[in-house]
């Protein structure tokens, strides 16, 4: 692996992707934010339809209310003239008190102002009808005057007080009033006036007066007869605001109105100093109501209390919930996606820390390679010279000189002997990782024959016994298997314990992609404190006199097994034996070479493959 910038890129790029949230989480998040303003969505529209329907059942109640009322008090106008009918045609205005009476207009028509009767009089017929309409009442006037052809004096209103200067108003003096009584007489029904203002009302607010006509000798059926045998009109006088609120109390309702009579507004709720009064209302409506030969508009608009009412607040906290598990999601992911890159980070650190460490191992087993190779190499020379010259001297003065010169000379001839074995041993250790053969199949069996036969002489003198189970094919390099083979059957020929015949069983177990070879012997055994010192070059458990050698034997097995990706180890049983157990790749397989660890390392084992030196 590359290091330095180019990888360091490629490192925050992954950095970067590790960081980022994945196409699902925004997925999730996404379909949880659709559902969330779906339901919220669906709960607006069930609460607005219900608001709605709400309010259109609020506007029906007020015009059923309103329709309902002046049905009441055009009941009431017939009631009084079923009463003028019973009398003959007319009452006097005991008889009309007697009858309106009877209404309890204070308890049963809260908004009337009373209820009357208007007389017709013809021109000619007026001097007797103020005479008899003195006899009970002196002061009874006619006013104001006008140029109709007919006069239509308020004759009587009950209760008289509050409506005194209603009395002998004639209703022929003003358009609204004329009309309507004219309409009423030649139709036979209830009419209601144009908006008017009542002249007993103090506060001059809109009013309107409610006719019903009574003719002399009952109903008729056509206009001329009807004018014919006119008499006159009950009638009651309305304050709109009165009869609004008897009506239809505003604290009883959610609606506030405005009603308008052509341009003129009869009622109206819709300003600021009205309590429930919502200047931006929710629902709005208009409603057009024929009544007794009026067209009244109602505006009707949802009230403050109606907003209240209606303001609830379940899409609100549907939407806010939602969002907040929205945003609950999305940090959940964030926050896993840190972790991730972080963790990432950890690993990415980590595998530089090792990819330097191992780079640094390479180059230092590279250079204890190549000071193995050239010391051993280059020293083997003057050595040799150093060798010939000592036995020369030997050959020479053997015996010429005094014992003590023979004795040196024999050691130094020794020392060059061992120091040559030495050498040797070295040179090979560091040939292993360099000038080995590739790997191919080897035959195990072929191997072990080829180590034995080169410990002849050592078996004949051990009289050993060796079993060889079948040996497997593995991928190898076949001489320096040989040497493996070699060296540890060599060592178990060695190290034999002296009261028993030697007896080293050879046999391979198959692994999943390796074969495990051991090799056991019956020798002396080794103690357990040793058993990983063992493979370290030079180390030695006993000395030269003993048992001869170098220390380098083992040191050269361990190499040769990492070369081929496998494992050594040994276990034992001090004067019992030893069992040297290592693997080798199968024939076939690719082998992957480990990297020695730093602590055998330390002790000048290079570790690394393919490293050509020299
Ligand atoms: P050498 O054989 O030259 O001493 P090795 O590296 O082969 O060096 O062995 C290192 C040491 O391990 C030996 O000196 C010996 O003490 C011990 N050893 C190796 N093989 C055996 C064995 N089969 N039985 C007992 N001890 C052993």
């Amino acid at each position: 692996m590359a290091f330095g910038s180019p990888g360091q890129s490629v490192d925050r790029a992954r950095l970067l992707r590790a960081g980022r949230l994945h196409w699902f989480h925004w997925l999730i998040v996404a379909l949880s934010l659709v559902v969330t303003v779906g339901a919220w969505h669906l709960s607006k529209t069930q609460i607005e339809e219900k608001t709605a329907l709400r309010f259109e059942r609020d506007v029906a109640q007020v015009i059923e209310l309103v329709t309902e009322r002046m049905q009441k008090y055009e009941d009431a106008l017939w009631g009084g003239v079923g009463a003028i009918q019973a009398h003959g045609g007319y009452v006097d205005v005991d008889e009309w008190r007697a009858y309106a009476e009877t209404l309890r207009i204070d308890a049963k028509y809260p908004g009337i102002n009373g209820i009357g009767v208007i007389h017709q009089v013809a021109p000619q017929d007026l001097a007797a009808y103020l005479g008899e309409q003195r006899r009970a009442r002196p002061d009874f006037e006619i006013h104001p005057t006008h140029a109709e052809p007919e006069y239509l004096p308020i004759a009587y209103i009950e209760p008289v007080a509050g409506n005194r200067r209603a009395v002998g108003l004639d209703i022929a003096h003003e358009s609204n009033r004329y009309t309507a009584a004219r309409k009423a007489r030649d139709m036979g029904v209830a009419q209601i006036t144009g908006p008017i203002v009542l002249v007993q009302d103090a506060e001059k607010t809109p009013g309107f007066l409610f006719y019903v006509p009574y003719y002399r000798g009952g109903t008729h059926a056509s206009i001329e007869q009807r004018r014919e045998n006119f008499l006159g009109i009950v009638y009651a006088p309305f304050v709109v605001r009165k009869l609004m609120e008897g009506a239809l109390a505003s604290h009883k309702r959610f609606v506030t109105m405005r009603i308008t009579d052509g341009a003129e507004t009869l009622f109206d709720e819709h300003v600021a100093e009205e309590a429930d009064f919502d200047p931006e209302p929710l629902y709005a409506k208009q409603v057009r109501l024929d009544l007794y030969g009026r067209v009244w508009t109602f505006d009707i608009w949802s009230d403050v209390s109606f907003r209240a009412s209606a303001g609830n607040s379940q899409p609100l906290t549907i939407l806010l919930g939602g969002i907040l598990i929205d945003s609950m999601l999305l940090a959940l992911f964030v926050g896993l996606s840190r972790a991730n890159r972080n963790a990432v980070t950890l690993a990415d650190h980590a595998t530089r820390e090792l990819q330097a460490k191992t780079l640094n191992l390479e180059r230092s087993n590279a250079d204890l390679e190549q000071f193995a190779y050239i010391a051993s190499h280059d020293l083997q020379e003057p050595l040799r010279m150093v060798g010939n010259f000592t036995q020369l001297l030997q050959r020479r003065y053997e015996g010429r000189l005094d014992d003590k010169a023979d004795q040196y000379i024999g050691f130094a001839v020794d020392g060059v002997k061992r120091m040559q074995q030495l050498l040797n041993e070295l040179l090979e250790y560091s040939r292993i990782g360099s000038q080995g053969e590739d790997l191919s199949p080897t035959d195990t069996a072929e191997v072990c024959r080829h180590a034995l036969a080169n410990l002849q002489a050592s078996m004949a003198e051990s009289a050993a016994t060796i079993d060889v189970a079948p040996l497997p094919l593995v991928s190898g390099d076949g001489g320096q298997l040989t040497r493996l083979f070699q060296n540890l059957l060599g060592n178990a020929l060695k190290f034999r314990a002296p009261e028993r015949a030697v007896h080293i069983r050879v046999s391979a177990h198959e692994r999943d992609d390796t074969w495990r070879f051991e090799i056991a012997d019956n020798g002396i055994g080794i103690e357990p404190q040793y058993r990983e010192r063992i493979f370290v070059m030079f180390q030695r458990l006993h000395d030269r006199e003993s048992y001869p050698g170098v220390g380098v034997g083992l040191a050269i097995c361990k190499k040769v097994v990492l070369r081929h990706g496998g494992e050594l180890w040994v276990e034992s049983e001090p004067g019992v034996g030893s069992t040297f157990y290592f693997t080798l790749p199968k024939a076939g397989r690719s082998i992957n070479v480990v990297a020695l660890p730093a602590r055998e390392t330390a002790h000048g084992e290079p570790a690394a493959e393919h490293r050509k030196v020299g």
